[in-house]
């Protein structure tokens, strides 16, 4: 039987993702390097902010970093519990999934890579899609946590198989982004109204998740809320393409596509949500999309 759980990495997505713990487990420890949102953490949802000694003896340890690296620096630095599962809900990368599989299971910890998708809109309401790689077993215990912020969980393969549908994912996030920029910037030079054009497309066989939740309420508004921060995009979409490559599969709309996100990551300053990358095209054409 579980008893205890954790949390570690209190952002944007893990501050949500965390609370909905405490509807199915009574103890949840949580940890964050700024540890004043661990407190505020615990106070807001009963969550228990302890040092992240104690955050990694409990049964299931879930993470939220921004990258593998971060993942990696804390288990290495941990004593860890035979029996434990650490769940990596980080958008991370598959060689290293799998590394981490292989060092944990030496000493009796399983290890699953479980990224998920929804934003963090999906993670504020529990309905986050959460894709799992790694053991069967591993993943059926740990089910009934995941279950908590995830309507859609899915073991999809084995170890690195979750952080790679994950990086695919955001690839095909990346490519639409750019494409609905051009698209809707040869509309408006056309003359065309671009509210009314987005509702045809939403009808239409070239809607994606781009033109029906994102480009009205981030880009035509001009708001732009930082909730998935660009650099994020920029670095899942490397990792995608570093899958392809490995497999020496010819890509060249997907490269394409990682090189313009990562020229809009270069040329942005500042903190900014991952829609902003259509500005760059706004500063090629001299177009506004609004
Ligand atoms: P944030 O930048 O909001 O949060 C990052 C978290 O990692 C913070 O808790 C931060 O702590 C912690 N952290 C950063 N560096 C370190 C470090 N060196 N050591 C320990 N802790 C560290 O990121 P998100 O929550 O947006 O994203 C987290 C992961 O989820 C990423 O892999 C992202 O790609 C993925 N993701 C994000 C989505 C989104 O919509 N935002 C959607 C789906 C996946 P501190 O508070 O101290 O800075």
């Amino acid at each position: 039987m579980t008893q205890t759980v954790a949390f570690i990495g209190l952002g944007a997505m893990g501050y949500r993702m965390a609370a909905h713990l405490t509807k199915k487990f009574e103890t949840v420890y949580v940890w964050n390097r700024n540890f004043e949102k661990a407190k505020k953490h615990e106070q807001s949802f009963g969550t228990k902010a302890v040092d992240l000694s104690i955050a990694v003896q409990a049964d299931i340890i879930f993470s939220c970093l921004p990258t593998s690296h971060e993942v990696e620096t804390i288990i290495n630095s941990q004593q860890l519990k035979e029996g434990s599962i650490w769940v990596d809900c980080t958008s991370g990368v598959p060689e290293s999934a799998k590394k981490l599989t292989q060092q944990l299971k030496d000493i009796g910890v399983d290890f699953l890579d479980a990224p998920v998708s929804g934003q963090t809109i999906g993670a504020e309401n529990g309905t986050l899609t959460v894709m799992i790689g790694g053991d069967k077993f591993a993943f059926e215990r740990a089910l009934p946590a995941l279950q908590t912020f995830g309507s859609l969980v899915k073991h999809v393969g084995e170890s690195g198989a979750g952080f790679a549908v994950k990086a695919i994912n955001n690839m095909l996030l990346a490519v639409n982004l750019w494409t609905v920029a051009e698209g809707f910037t040869t509309l408006k030079a056309h003359g065309v109204d671009l509210n009314e054009a987005l509702e045809c497309i939403n009808a239409s066989s070239g809607k994606s998740g781009v033109t029906e939740n994102v480009f009205a309420q981030r880009v035509l508004n001009r708001s732009f809320p930082l909730t998935f921060a660009l650099p994020l995009l920029a670095k899942d979409a490397g990792i995608a393409i570093d899958l392809a490559r490995e497999a020496k599969l010819p890509s060249p709309v997907l490269s394409l596509a990682q090189n313009l996100i990562q020229a809009a990551n270069l040329a942005s300053e500042g903190e900014n949500d991952f829609s902003s990358a259509i500005k760059l095209y706004e500063s090629w054409s001299k177009i506004t999309l609004n």
